[in-house]
């Protein structure tokens, strides 16, 4: 699925989509799969989500992190977005499921 959700590192509600900052990278676009592996489009680079690092317009510093709270915030919006479609809302609610099941792979603390 397209990587479009609020981002997963602040308390930033507004939903876009995301790209690899990176020379050649930029302007293409991410895709998440169920199991929580974001991966770049363009250059197929993918890696665990807690790996990545994420920059918005509202958090302002920079690259972080995504943390356990902004996380559960992301994925409550991109479960009720209306324009998701059931293919969507099927991954965001395997992925969901897999990250409450796996809170060690993301570093979190479980919920
Ligand atoms: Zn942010
Ligand atoms: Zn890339």
């Amino acid at each position: 699925m397209k990587f479009e959700m609020a981002c997963p590192a602040c308390s930033n509600r507004s939903t876009g989509s995301w790209y690899h900052d990176k020379d050649g990278c930029r302007g293409s676009y991410m895709e998440m799969s169920n199991k929580g592996i974001l991966k770049c489009y363009k250059c197929s680079l993918a890696l665990n989500m807690a790996n990545w690092r994420f920059d918005c317009s509202a958090h302002g510093g920079g690259y972080r992190a995504m943390n356990e709270d902004s996380w559960r915030k992301a994925m409550g919006i991109a479960l009720t977005l209306p324009k998701a479609d059931r293919l969507t809302n099927q991954v965001v609610m395997e992925l969901n499921r897999f990250v409450t099941n796996h809170p060690e792979k993301f570093g979190f603390s479980g919920y």
